[in-house]
């Protein structure tokens, strides 16, 4: 098929299905630094590159579709927040955004420590050396095994997330002739997602011990009086992709009012606080991110005022970015396989991918954005809406984007920040073989995920 050959569908709509407005780019070859990893450009002959590799021997080498991290900008943003926190606090990399192997070696090596929320994250943790008293482990429902290895790991801190669990880690540890350091998570009626948040009611879930009605206030009375555990801190995590600073300013005001309270009634100052994670990242043009160094100065003022005005000493203060480390540093390669236009609405441009290497877009409704990256192009705008090859019309990748009218089958698209979620996330919907991640770094690549095989999918099937 010629690459002009389909007609382009609606080039100037600009009405998207979300009832808002939007204009196509004034140049789609143009590759916004916002939202591509740190090494993406393009060379002489127009195909994008990373690490100082086209994608389009990428392609050729790994196959489509492939997750391509650029490594050298997840240390560079790894070395970023470690570097603005300094020696006074802690960056733990919230682990559930993208695990591997590698990933824990380059965190172990730019001194970050890592969160963990299951058996088989702690694992992947353990089997790449990362040292277990740099290891925090989350989740509302440990299982006991899960509790006993890593109690007997030697995890750095156990975050508690119930009643039961305080008694459980105290018993476990006990048995095993260990105190074990956690902390607990508290909620504080705050719930920030993107640009609000919400200071009520969001109490209403399944993580963390309410402020509310002094059952945090209780859950800290039970661990102080436990032998088995040695309670360290209160942990907060109030969302997801937040830019708005102002819901850690509220959380850090009432998890110091807690810190206050327990000085009070017990004498003791906890030495610790983590504020979590969920700062935000450029998804599209239209997102404004803070940088480490901002947030960390926004955090830290936010939580010494509040401990000034408490006359509490300052704890130790940490945080868990998961999202804002690998999120950028990654985008998904595809190739184009069909190309629909639907007179008057827009064009269905369907990939070799969807929905099983990423779920965000149907699952909350996620925002993306995408680019030709195998060529430049010089063809009127067309309105795209990228889809999957699942058997599910919700299989969409990114709903709203402009991409050249003369798409055709065969180009490459990539749709960037992709690091956080999609791959921890991948699914083996229809069958379909969860895509490698290929870390890239000084014109050499490497696998760190293999592809899925068939053989993998039927050695789980025992017949
Ligand atoms: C998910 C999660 C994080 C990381 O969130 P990001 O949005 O990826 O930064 C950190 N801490 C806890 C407790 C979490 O559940």
């Amino acid at each position: 098929m010629s690459r002009s050959a389909h007609p382009a569908g609606p080039r100037h709509a600009d009405v998207l299905t979300d009832g808002h407005y939007s204009a196509p780019p004034a140049d789609l070859n143009a590759l916004d630094p916002k939202v591509w990893a740190h090494t993406v450009g393009r060379d002489a002959d127009g195909a994008v590159t990373v690490g100082g590799i086209p994608v389009t021997r990428l392609a050729e080498e790994y196959g489509t579709p492939a997750y391509i991290l650029d490594e050298t900008d997840f240390r560079e943003r790894a070395r970023a927040w470690r570097t603005a926190f300094g020696a006074d606090a802690d960056v733990f990399y919230a682990g559930k955004a993208f695990l591997s192997r590698a990933v824990v070696r380059w965190l172990d090596e730019e001194g970050l420590n890592l969160d963990v929320c299951s058996g088989g994250e702690l694992a992947t943790a353990l089997s790449a050396g990362m040292p277990a008293e740099r290891i925090a482990f989350h989740g509302n429902n440990k299982s006991p095994e899960e509790i006993e290895r890593a109690v007997a790991a030697g995890v750095g801190r156990i975050v508690l997330d119930s009643f039961q669990e305080i008694v459980r880690v105290a018993h476990t540890a006990e048995a095993l002739g260990k105190r074990q350091r956690v902390q607990i998570r508290i909620t504080v009626g705050v719930e920030a997602h993107t640009h609000e948040f919400i200071a009520t009611a969001h109490e209403d879930q399944k993580f963390g011990i309410p402020l509310a009605g002094g059952q945090a206030a209780e859950a800290v009375r039970r661990a102080l009086r436990l032998d088995g555990i040695e309670l360290i801190g209160i942990h907060s995590h109030i969302g997801s992709q937040i830019f708005d600073m102002s819901g850690f300013e509220v959380a850090a005001h009432r998890v110091v009012g807690l810190l206050k309270d327990v000085r009070d009634e017990h004498g003791v100052e906890l030495p610790e606080i983590d504020l979590g994670g969920g700062l935000g990242i450029a998804y599209t043009s239209d997102d404004d991110p803070r940088e480490p160094h901002e947030i960390a100065k926004a955090l830290t003022e936010i939580v010494t005022r509040e401990c000034e005005s408490a006359r509490l000493r300052t704890p130790r203060i940490s945080v868990e970015p998961g999202r804002a480390i690998v999120g950028p540093t990654a985008f998904t390669l595809y190739e184009v396989g069909t190309v629909k236009p639907l007179d008057g609405l827009r064009t269905y441009v369907s990939v070799d991918g969807g929905m099983s290497d990423n779920i965000r877009t149907a699952l909350y409704d996620a925002e993306y954005s995408v680019a030709l990256v195998s060529r430049t192009s010089d063809a009127e705008p067309m309105l795209a809406r990228v889809v999957g090859k699942h058997c599910e019309s919700g299989d969409i990748v990114v709903k709203d984007a402009f991409l050249p009218g003369d798409l055709a089958p065969g180009d490459l698209i990539a749709v960037p920040a992709t690091g956080a979620y999609c791959r921890s996330m991948a699914s083996n919907y229809n069958h379909v073989l969860r895509p490698p991640v290929v870390a890239v770094r000084d014109g050499e690549a490497r696998v760190i995920v293999r592809r899925e095989t068939e053989e993998d999918l039927l050695r789980l099937d025992v017949g």
